[in-house]
């Protein structure tokens, strides 16, 4: 019995931290592109909004643009924005789309999130604030970062691998 109301407790506080972040995000008005909820709602598909607006996790090896390989520039589905290059994707093997550094330190930012147990680096884009994926520290060189990137928050634009 003990365990279980330790369990419940747990549960409760982690809730309470995910739902400071979104709450302080919305009253600090951070970001530059911002719309209602039911704006957002209409802006993007279903599984658009869930990872961007809601921070849900695709399924993996569900996005075309994980094995994709073309030079270009990958931008925020939320907002057209460029977030990440081909120049730094790489094949993590994890079955979403990695990156070891964004297009500019400017492009995204990080948040700490509580969901699992154990803390992770939620990154998003700078601009709308949508959810993108997470940022973990087993990547390659030169940064040893790897960006763990949903492909259904992304827009991939074929041509010059940094945004114009
Ligand atoms: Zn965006």
């Amino acid at each position: 019995m003990i365990r279980r109301n330790f369990l419940k407790a747990g549960v409760a506080a982690v809730g309470a931290v995910a739902l400071g972040r979104k709450a302080a995000d919305a009253a600090e008005g951070k970001f530059p592109v911002s719309h209602t909820e039911a704006e957002w709602k209409k802006l993007l598909s279903p599984d658009q909004y869930a990872v961007l607006r809601q921070e849900a996790t695709e399924r993996p090896f569900s996005s075309p643009l994980n094995a994709n390989k073309k030079a270009g520039v990958y931008n925020c589905a939320g907002c057209d924005t460029a977030v990440y290059s081909s120049e730094t994707k790489f094949e993590s093997g994890t079955g979403w789309p990695s990156f070891w550094a964004p297009i500019s330190s400017e492009a995204v930012g990080t948040t700490t999130d509580y969901k699992l147990i154990y803390p992770r680096t939620e990154v998003h884009c700078a601009t709308c604030g949508g959810h993108l994926g997470h940022v973990f520290d087993d990547g390659p060189k030169p940064t040893g970062k790897r960006h763990c990137i949903n492909g259904v928050a992304l827009k991939f634009n074929p041509g010059a691998a940094q945004a114009s």
